[in-house]
């Protein structure tokens, strides 16, 4: 067994991605349908726990991380100078996105030609929650409204937190800091409470970075607090180790799923769509990011990527930025040397905010339904298209096919009909899952690239962990 952990989990990762498409292709080829399907389903049970597991750390890592960092940068005008930085290169990078995709869609015309007989329409709203509908979503809830209305799983994760948080005040206060800690796990618990509650990771963002720069204030208590929060972080990062080795059986049986049950006739119906999303997000993950790490940071690009590979295989199996979280936040500071202080607050933001896999995706879908449907653009239409998608994009919740089902708001710049957009809406549908994990890739890529550039501006970075060559 030991010969197992003696690899390196990007590599059992991998190897759990590869016979995943290997084993579901054989499945759907060898197996009757209903059986096969059936099988699938019982095996993705894995990578549903997997996911399950890794979503339990967000919480408690996102508002350890960031209270630790806030404290750690020890001057809350960092913050905003933090903060403007990461705001104007996820603004820029998605920029490039969008630019990348209507060249992918003019390029390819991925929708002449396409037979949209057989799709079945989906109606979906057109009222996509942006941004400001999320904030004003925010604070207009009840934040308790699970825990009231008793919802069982709410329960269970608040409990498990609370024991966590009470078995590290206990080892806390054996390690002699005590006068703040009451304060302090009040406080972290009552965010957690909050935040669990409504799972909004904005909303998590902010309440824990006010708990942060409050505690920057008080004179003489950042000493206890922020040993207690660094302490407390690193825990969670450990916990999150410990799920990723479940990680490769997860990644097989997601991909096992996704590649026996949407496999190679999917690709054939959609095959200019999938061609035009997947070249396009290598182009920009290669281009933009590579660019900026080569040239704009002076940084070995390789070094970047193979620093991210477990988050970015993590993202492609499970199509989710926010479940990837953990793991892009372990995998950027343990590999790439940037400190908790810059990724425990750009990773979380990005992951909510910044999706540039996401804006370029629907700018090409914005072309694949014009070209189907022969509506004509205007050269003022692709402005409008950039512009919303990226709106978009900033709106999306990292989940699987969130930015499919907002897609109205895209379309809605050049007058498409609610009957045409139910139409591409059920046609992209079945197939989504494949185009949904190579731009969940490039979201988690994107905001990996803003923690390095931010930390390296801010000399926040470790650049002799950045360098060190692979040992294997
Ligand atoms: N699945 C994507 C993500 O989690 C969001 C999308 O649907 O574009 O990043």
């Amino acid at each position: 067994m030991s010969w197992w952990f003696g690899v390196k989990l990007w590599k059992r990762v991998f190897l759990g991605l590869i016979l995943g498409v290997a084993f579901g292709l054989a499945v759907s080829q060898t197996m009757a349908p209903e059986a096969g399907e059936a099988l699938l389903n019982q095996i993705k049970i894995v990578g549903d726990i997997f996911i399950a597991a890794i979503r339990l750390v967000i919480i408690p890592l996102i508002f350890f991380t960031l209270i630790a960092g806030v404290l750690a940068l020890g001057d809350p005008k960092k913050l905003g100078t933090i903060g403007l930085k990461t705001l104007v290169l996820y603004l820029l990078t998605t920029f490039f996105a969008n630019t990348i995709g209507l060249a992918m869609g003019t390029i390819f015309r991925p929708g002449r030609g396409v037979e949209l007989g057989a799709a079945e329409p989906r109606v979906i709203s057109a009222e996509a929650g942006g941004f400001l509908d999320r904030i004003v979503g925010m604070a207009t809830k009840n934040p308790f409204e699970k825990i009231m209305a008793g919802e069982p799983m709410t329960l269970v994760i608040g409990a498990l937190l609370i024991l966590a948080a009470i078995w590290l005040t206990r080892r806390v206060e054996e390690g002699g800091v005590k006068r703040p800690v009451v304060a302090v796990i009040f406080t972290a618990l009552f965010a957690l409470g909050i935040a669990m509650s409504s799972m909004d990771i904005l909303f998590l963002i902010f309440v824990s970075l006010v708990i942060g720069v409050v505690f920057l204030f008080e004179p003489g208590d950042d000493g206890p607090a922020m040993r207690f929060f660094t302490y407390a972080s690193d825990k969670v990062l450990g916990v999150t180790h410990m799920i990723m080795e479940i990680a490769p059986f997860g990644v097989f049986a997601l991909i096992a799923w996704v590649a026996g049950t949407r496999g190679l006739e999917t690709f054939t119906a959609i095959f200019w769509l999938v061609i035009a999303v997947y070249l396009g997000c290598f182009i920009h993950m290669a281009l933009i990011y590579g660019g900026i790490v080569k040239f704009g940071l002076k940084l070995p690009f390789i070094n970047f990527f193979r620093g991210i590979l477990d988050a970015q295989m993590v993202a492609y199996s499970t199509s989710s930025s926010s479940a990837t979280l953990p793991v892009t936040i372990s995998n950027v500071t343990e590999n790439l040397g940037v400190k908790k202080s810059i990724a425990g607050s750009v990773l979380p933001l990005g992951a909510t905010i910044n999706m540039d896999g996401t804006a370029l995706y629907l700018g090409i879908v914005a072309l694949f339904t014009a070209q189907a449907f022969g509506y004509s653009l205007e050269p003022h239409h692709y402005g409008l298209i950039a512009l919303t998608a990226a709106l978009v994009s900033i709106g999306t919740a990292g989940i699987p096919s969130a930015s499919l089902f907002l897609l109205a708001t895209v379309l809605q710049v050049f007058d498409v009909t609610p009957e045409h957009t139910a139409i591409i809406v059920g046609f992209i549908f079945p197939f989504d899952r494949l185009l949904d994990m190579m731009r969940t890739v490039v979201n988690v890529t994107g905001d990996a690239t803003v923690a390095v550039t931010v930390a390296k501006w801010e000399g926040e970075l470790d650049e002799a962990v950045f360098r060190q060559k692979s040992s294997n």
